[in-house]
């Protein structure tokens, strides 16, 4: 499997990225989809919404304490 950003070799600590760095690249054309989809959670404030979203992606991606 290679990173979808990079074509490098993946990384298991970034799967399915190589690096932090092009996870943050995909979550940033993720993150402009989003905003480009009118159906996506409108009842919330879009900005809140999403930044909310990319909070909880970012802890989803930190290695667990333990
Ligand atoms: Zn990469």
């Amino acid at each position: 499997m290679s990173c979808p950003i990079c074509h490098k070799p993946t990384q298991t600590r970034f799967r399915p990225f190589c690096s932090q760095r092009c996870a943050d690249v995909d979550l940033g054309r993720w993150f402009k989809g989003a905003y480009r989809t009118p159906s996506f959670r409108q009842d919330n404030d879009p900005a809140d919404l999403t930044e909310a979203e990319v909070a909880a992606i970012r802890l989803a991606q930190e290695p667990s304490p333990q």
